[in-house]
């Protein structure tokens, strides 16, 4: 079935506020799928009554009741929760577009806003009503503002989890590899030490950090390989003052010590992880540490390095990745869905989940990654589950992911705190 603007008109008056470009609110409406996903199984003949933001009820569908509500009727769909994003750059784009350092060192300001609307139109659109941003990469608190105007219905996006500027250690990130003699622009705030690390800490936070994100290792070794940065006292300490004001710490990590660090210092999420062991996987079971494997980052920067996916063979970061990953699986890790998305396009959050299943998830456990999990994982308690009482955030897609996960990239419709957005 094909929705038309011409269907949402007549069944709900005209989509969008002309003043606002908001959408309209649609109360009491009985969706009927050919089965739901509700974040954690799927029910086949169920049915899901919303009733203005929030869903009222769901269950067979026979035994919902109708009597007031506007039926959609969703035939050959399934219908989940609105995904949840759990690695996002939203002023990001593609680095064969234009090169991350020259995003970061000579785009303004306003032209990766502009950019970032868009992004955040595209991953709404897709059917992720929410994303985890983890990072500016140069660009301030734009994220606060970004989020606002989603919040305020100024411009269409998914609700926003957002990090600012997130934490690097003195000398180790990038943009680097100018003369020494001149002090160039980083992606993220630099900042070291007991007293300097609270205030950056309690800066981002007081800015409108909701998370704090931070480099736990970077590409700085002598062979520009990656080696730790921060020691595990200063990760303790960035943990420590986040955790008082009630906000997780997630770390971007990649080495064995830099994850270890991260891990025992009490960081939520490891983002990346590429060079995790049994071992260390054995810990971040242990300290109940997710693991946001951002495949999707590692095939596409490979492709940009000229990598031919599917005429040439694995490139050995690919093949060690499939390795990693398998072993965080065999060590039950909670896997958090999250693709580093910006690196690729924004709208095409769904290669994750498509790789997710090539590297030996199953469709389904990939699915619940990207709702029930990171919603427990980010502490979203109101959303990530078809739940009575929850958030209306809702997506359609034709035919069924958690046989075939190709499905999930056939949204038919999005639905955001009960409004229906059009696909
Ligand atoms: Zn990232």
């Amino acid at each position: 079935m094909v929705f038309t603007a011409s269907f949402f008109s007549s069944a709900f008056g005209p989509l969008e506020d002309d003043r606002t470009g908001k959408p309209k609110i649609a109360s009491n409406i009985l969706f009927k799928p050919d089965r739901v996903f509700d974040g954690e199984t799927l029910h086949e003949g169920w049915g899901v009554l919303v009733k203005g933001e929030k869903i009222e009820a769901v269950g067979p569908a026979a035994n919902l009741r109708s009597a007031e509500a506007d039926v959609i009727d969703l035939k050959g769909m399934t219908l989940l929760p609105g995904l949840i994003e759990g690695h996002s750059h939203l002023l990001l784009h593609p680095y064969n577009e234009t090169t991350w350092d020259d995003q970061v060192l000579k785009e303004p300001r306003a032209y990766r806003i502009a950019r970032a609307t868009v992004h955040a139109r595209n991953t709404l659109r897709a059917g992720f009503t929410t994303v985890r941003d983890l990072g500016t990469e140069g660009a301030d608190y734009d994220d606060v503002g970004l989020k606002q105007a989603i919040d305020q219905g100024i411009i269409p996006g998914p609700r926003m989890i957002v990090a600012t500027r997130a934490l690097i250690a003195t000398g180790s990130y990038a943009p680097k590899g100018f003369s020494p003699d001149v002090d160039v622009p980083q992606g993220a705030e630099e900042a070291d030490g007991h007293d300097r690390l609270i205030q950056a800490v309690r800066r981002q936070i007081g800015k409108g950090a909701d998370v704090i994100k931070v480099y736990a290792d970077y590409r700085w070794g002598l062979m520009s390989e990656a080696r730790p940065t921060f020691t595990l006292d200063e990760l303790k300490l960035i943990v420590e003052v986040a955790r008082s004001s009630g906000r997780p710490t997630v770390a971007h990590a990649t080495t064995v010590e830099g994850m270890r660090r991260a891990i025992l210092a009490g960081c939520e999420t490891i983002e990346h992880g590429d060079g995790g062991t049994p071992e260390i996987f054995a810990l971040m079971k242990e300290h109940a540490t997710a693991l946001c494997p951002t495949v999707a980052a590692g095939d596409a920067t490979s492709q940009y390095r000229g990598w031919k996916k599917g005429v040439e063979p694995e490139p050995e970061r690919i093949r060690n990745k499939r390795i990693s990953f398998k072993q965080a699986l065999e060590a039950g890790v909670k896997i958090c869905f999250g693709g580093d998305v910006g690196v690729f396009a924004h709208g095409d959050n769904a290669r994750e989940l498509e790789m997710l299943v090539d590297y030996g998830m199953k469709p389904l456990e990939a699915l619940r990654s990207a709702t029930s999990v990171n919603a427990d994982v980010f502490h979203l308690t109101d959303r990530g589950r078809i739940r009575p009482g929850l958030l209306a955030d809702l997506v359609a897609v034709e035919g069924d992911p958690t046989k075939s996960i190709g499905a999930i990239r056939k949204v038919r419709m999005v639905v955001k705190s009960g409004e229906i957005i059009k696909p």
